[in-house]
């Protein structure tokens, strides 16, 4: 049979949200523990203790301003970032009964919120006279705007895309989170007084001198945008797409992409499993993930393995592509993988993939999805003659998260290793202080 093309469009969330009682018996279950170790494992360092005793108490606006002093997008965290492998797994409950069910208190006061018909804002406290521009809208960004505000600064945000929110509204698929909630959470930022200029290209569109002019500081918060593609032999032609195209084509609904229905994705992260469950939701099975080391080496949530795991996905391990084959109208016919093995370098006990002579093999294959990471975009990066480090980000000073020019601060992953949504918001919330500090001592 012919390989029918296929559009793909967006989901329905299917994750659901404790009753009141269900909560309340659940926050009853928490040992409300002096010195937390919960709120230690989570990067936000949220007071868990302290939000479970005012739910305990039916004081539900309370515990919400507690959750938001330190995380404004619980709703978006809880149903997303990986808090059984940190707060949950901390948690003193976990060996009587299993551990509190942290995140899925922390979505009922985000619904709780999201429902009522006055919803929580912070007070915005007297102006220091400081304004920040800013950027970049995703999680670090918005956390930091949140931050400035609430420190009596002016903010300015600039976003490239249409909408703001970056990773938050184009790269997490709506079967784990609804568009709703994102929306919701993200325009609260707005909501506080913060001035969102979206459509801007920030590498052409953002003077650094009249910048200074205009701005106290500025923070760039631009994350690491652009997707890396192997440079595989035959990857310049064909149906070739990124994990996050396609994350995003589903989530933006005038993105539509068309699939082929022998989809190979080269990667072993959480973006690739994601799209790689997101295809088997659309019905297209013929879906194989090549990754080229062993399970225990990909660097994924547990809870999201766990889902694609359910969901039927088929994983080449120790695998790598080699070649992508077409025909002469351009069309990909089947790509040539290869077998790795896995050695141990030096006594570095790290493991390094070995590509095995003679192994390679055929897979009939009509699209290719590189899901192996981004890169920062150069662009702004050369236009303001920032330093970058060897890995490839912006080079700051640890204490303030000053680049090389003080004026412009740097935060999120287009400065380090970021791992989750909380440690993003963590990350623009302490430099933001960082930023704060500094102001006022000029
Ligand atoms: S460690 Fe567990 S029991 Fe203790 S305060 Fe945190 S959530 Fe409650």
């Amino acid at each position: 049979m012919p390989n029918m093309p296929k559009v793909i469009k967006g989901f329905d969330e299917e994750t659901t949200t404790l009753s009141y009682p269900e909560a309340l018996e659940e926050a009853g279950r928490c040992y409300l523990c002096y010195n937390a170790p919960c709120r230690e494992a989570l990067p936000a360092k949220t007071d868990i203790a302290g939000f479970i005793a005012r739910m305990r108490s039916r004081n539900f606006r309370g515990a919400l301003r507690l959750v938001k002093e330190t995380n404004f997008f619980p709703g978006i965290t809880s149903r997303v970032s990986p808090y059984d492998q940190q707060c949950e797994e901390a948690c003193l409950r976990k060996i009587y009964g299993g551990p509190v069910r942290i995140a899925e208190l922390e979505r009922v006061l985000a619904e709780y919120d999201r429902n009522s018909k006055n919803p929580y804002l912070p007070e915005i406290p007297e102006s220091i006279d400081k304004t920040v521009a800013i950027v970049g809208s995703g999680p670090t960004g918005l956390s930091a705007a949140v931050e400035l505000v609430l420190n009596g600064c002016k903010v300015i945000m600039y976003e490239s895309a249409r909408i703001a929110g970056g990773v938050f509204t184009k790269g997490i698929p709506s079967y784990l989170i609804s568009d709703e909630v994102i929306e919701y959470e993200v325009n609260g930022v707005l909501e506080l007084g913060v001035d969102l200029v979206t459509g801007i290209n920030a590498g052409e569109s953002i003077n650094l001198v009249s910048m200074k002019r205009s701005f106290d500081a500025l923070l760039l918060a631009i994350g690491m945008g652009v997707p890396r593609k192997l440079p595989v032999q035959g990857s310049e032609k064909g149906d070739i797409f990124t994990g996050l195209e396609i994350l995003e084509s589903l989530k933006l609904k005038e993105k539509r992409l068309r699939l082929g229905e022998n989809i190979v994705i080269v990667g072993g992260g959480n973006v690739s499993l994601d799209v790689t469950a997101a295809l088997l939701k659309l019905g297209i099975d013929t879906v194989t993930l090549l990754y080229r080391r062993d399970r225990e080496h990909m660097p994924v949530f547990k809870s999201r393995y766990r889902l694609a795991e359910e969901m039927g996905v088929k994983i080449k391990f120790r695998t790598v592509l080699k070649e992508i084959i077409s025909n002469d109208q351009r069309t990909i016919t089947e790509v040539v993988c290869q077998k790795n093995e896995l050695k141990e370098k030096d006594d570095s006990q790290q493991v390094v993939a070995e590509p095995i002579e003679g192994s390679e093999f055929t897979l009939p294959a009509d699209t290719v999805i590189f899901s192996i990471g981004q890169e920062l975009d150069r662009d702004l990066v050369e236009m303001f003659d920032l330093e970058t480090t060897e890995e490839g980000r912006i080079k700051v000073d640890p204490e303030t998260n000053q680049t090389n020019d003080s004026f412009i601060f740097a935060a999120g992953s287009c400065v380090e290793r970021i791992d989750t949504l909380v440690d993003a918001i963590a990350r623009g919330q302490d430099t933001a202080r960082k930023i704060v500090r500094k102001l006022l001592e000029e």
